[in-house]
């Protein structure tokens, strides 16, 4: 039912003897309803309204019954929208046994309109109800959810809960019931604005839903039928409230609602997703909704370098060099800014960060909480010349935190990651050479000789160094210097490696490469090549002048040989190459490919 079905210059009978005799007041926003219980001379009339639509009230409540039938006048709380007209009530009545129904804090408040004949009747006196003669009223005690003595009622034979503010809307095209679930699009902003928060309005809540409720009566707003009872009350026990103890200047409540959103929705997106292209593509989505921003990139200083974070380089990060303009703003606190541009933002068009020449860029310096220095910035490329209302400028202030949480939550998970890639390179290269460790050599190893094992055309080749007399390197020169050989004879087996090649410190002054090639030679010329290199590399200590050589065994694996077998065969090579007079490559003998798998592996 719209306004078109219903006429409401009458009162509309909304249940059986139950009356909406509220004032409709053209393009408000913000309707005030009033309720008629018929019972009666011991009528009940709740929330009765402002002194500007008693008129209207009274002409209704007389449609349907004599006004003097009231007996008792329901106050959930003591806005004046609500309870102004009790001053006039207060003047009309005309019987004693009438009474003001409210909580002892409303009581407190409501006595300054001059109640002079009125006495109250007070809910908490009264055990929270009232009977009256065919039905029973609750009260519904919901404390602080909009002042401390609000309450609600519950009327058991309609099922009406009178909800007081409790699902109250904000309604732009009025209509008496809800229609759909769209309306809680008018329920959520009064909320998110008036509720202080969402532990005492779901503690409200599952109070109100004790009750057998079909349908709810709120004083603002629309009436939810029994449709869409439920569907409100698991909306609303989900929503987000304690809006307004953000709000210092700004009183606009779509902007409020919008900030609320965003803020959601970046909180949201850092803890959905872990990409920051992710969580820049979200965060982008949410700033959409207020501004037309074409695309969000962000200025970091991260280990004392500047890096750009934007579409074109997926987010990953760019270094680049700072421009005058990012120079004054990473140099700036909080107020100097401030007093230096008044504005949050600043306009450039500088074409390097990401943007087309000529296109209009907002600069937000992202300032730390201490407001001492500038962490990042957030570059905001423009869809259109804008014009930034202060109302924007006051919206980009509360995105700093936000922003700057995503920045900086992404600033730690880099250096966490880089943190991880240096033990990782620890653990596989040995600190002295470079060259990778046994462990690594086992796990990859290992997985090179199994595709062999299986794909006959990607054969692996070892080749085992082991330099020639090195004791007396030691003894002669030193350990240091024969620290210093073992280096360069490593950087020599890295220069002759390929990238698929595992050059690997198998002990003191033992190295192994593994080699994946098809051509048979490839393990005995890259090890002819590393000796002569070797042989060629002039050493000095203690004032003299020294080389050394290196030994070279060489094995191709075949298949089903575990890693050790291979190993082993390699090294008889190299002693074949010891024995033979050392500084020369020997090839281990070939062997027949195993049957079977060995189960060493
Ligand atoms: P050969 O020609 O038969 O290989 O003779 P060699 O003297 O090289 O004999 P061997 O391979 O047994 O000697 C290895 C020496 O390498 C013994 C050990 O003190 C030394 N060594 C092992 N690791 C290191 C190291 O990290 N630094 C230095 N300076 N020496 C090491
Ligand atoms: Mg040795
Ligand atoms: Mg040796």
């Amino acid at each position: 039912m719209g306004m078109q079905d219903l006429d409401t210059n009458h009162a509309i009978e909304i249940s059986e003897r139950v009356w909406w005799v509220g004032h409709y007041i053209e393009g408000d926003p913000f309707q005030c309803h009033t309720y008629l219980i018929e019972n009666g001379d011991q009528s009940v009339l709740f929330d009765p309204g402002s002194k500007l639509t008693f008129n209207y009230t009274f002409r209704k409540i007389e449609e349907v019954i004599p006004f003097s039938n009231i007996r008792y006048f329901v106050c959930h709380h003591q806005d004046p929208d609500i309870t102004a007209a009790m001053g006039l009530i207060d003047q009309l009545v005309n019987r004693d046994d009438a009474v003001l129904v409210t909580h002892w804090r409303a009581a407190a408040l409501l006595k300054h309109y001059d109640l002079q004949h009125i006495p109250f009747w007070q809910v908490e006196e009264n055990d929270w109800q009232l009977q009256l003669n065919d039905r029973t009223l609750r009260f519904v005690f919901t404390p602080y959810m909009h002042f401390p003595g609000a309450f609600c009622t519950f009327d058991e034979k309609s099922g009406i809960m009178f909800s007081s503010d409790i699902f109250g809307g904000f309604t732009e095209e009025w209509s008496l019931y809800a229609k759909d679930e769209s309306h809680f699009e008018a329920i959520k902003p009064f909320h998110e604005h008036y509720m202080p928060s969402r532990e005492i309005m779901q503690h409200g809540l599952s109070r109100m839903r004790e009750y057998p409720i079909r349908m709810i009566a709120p004083q603002h707003g629309s009436i939810i039928p029994e449709t869409l009872v439920d569907f409100m009350f698991d909306r609303l026990s989900g929503l987000d409230c304690g809006l307004y103890l953000m709000v210092r200047e700004d009183t606009d409540i779509k902007h409020l609602v919008a900030m609320n959103q965003m803020l959601r929705d970046s909180m949201e997106a850092m803890m959905l997703y872990r990409d920051f292209s992710d969580i820049a593509h979200y965060l982008l989505n949410a700033v959409q909704k207020l501004l037309p921003i074409k695309a969000l990139s962000f200025m970091v200083k991260h280990d004392g370098q500047m890096l750009l974070l934007a579409p074109d380089n997926f987010y990953h990060g760019v270094t680049v060099d700072i421009s005058p303009d990012f120079q004054e703003l990473f140099s700036c606190n909080q107020p100097a800014w401030q007093e230096k541009y008044t504005t949050h933002y600043k306009k450039i068009a500088d074409a390097s960060i990401g943007g087309n020449a000529g296109e209009i860029q907002l600069v937000m310096p992202l300032f730390a909480a201490d407001k001492q220095s500038c962490r990042a910035a957030v570059i905001m490329h423009m869809e259109s010349e804008t014009v930034i209302s202060a109302e924007i400028d006051t919206l980009f202030s509360r995105l700093m935190e936000p922003l700057l949480t995503a920045v900086e939550r992404e600033m730690i998970f880099r250096s966490m990651e880089e943190d991880r890639d240096v033990i990782y390179e620890r653990s596989i290269r040995d600190p002295l050479t470079g060259l990778f460790t046994r462990l690594y050599m086992k796990d990859t190893v290992s997985r090179m000789l199994e595709l062999h094992d299986r794909e006959t055309n990607s054969p692996v080749s070892v080749v085992m160094f082991d330099v020639d007399h090195f004791k007396h390197v030691n003894d002669t020169y030193g350990h240091m210097t024969g620290d210093e050989v073992l280096k360069q004879v490593s950087a020599v087996i890295l220069s002759e490696c390929r990238k698929t090649d595992i050059p690997v410190r198998f002990g003191g002054e033992e190295f192994l490469t593994f080699i994946a090639s098809s051509r048979p030679d490839c393990g005995k010329e890259f090890a002819e090549r590393v000796r002569e290199k070797t042989a060629i590399l002039r050493f000095n200590a203690s004032d003299q002048d020294f080389s050394v050589t290196i030994s070279a065994g060489v094995a191709t694996h075949v298949q089903n040989e575990s890693l050790q077998e291979l190993i082993n065969r390699v090294d008889l090579a190299l002693y074949s190459a010891k024995e033979n007079g050392r500084n020369r490559v020997c090839i281990a003998p070939p062997i027949a490919p195993n049957d079977q798998e060995t189960p060493d592996k």
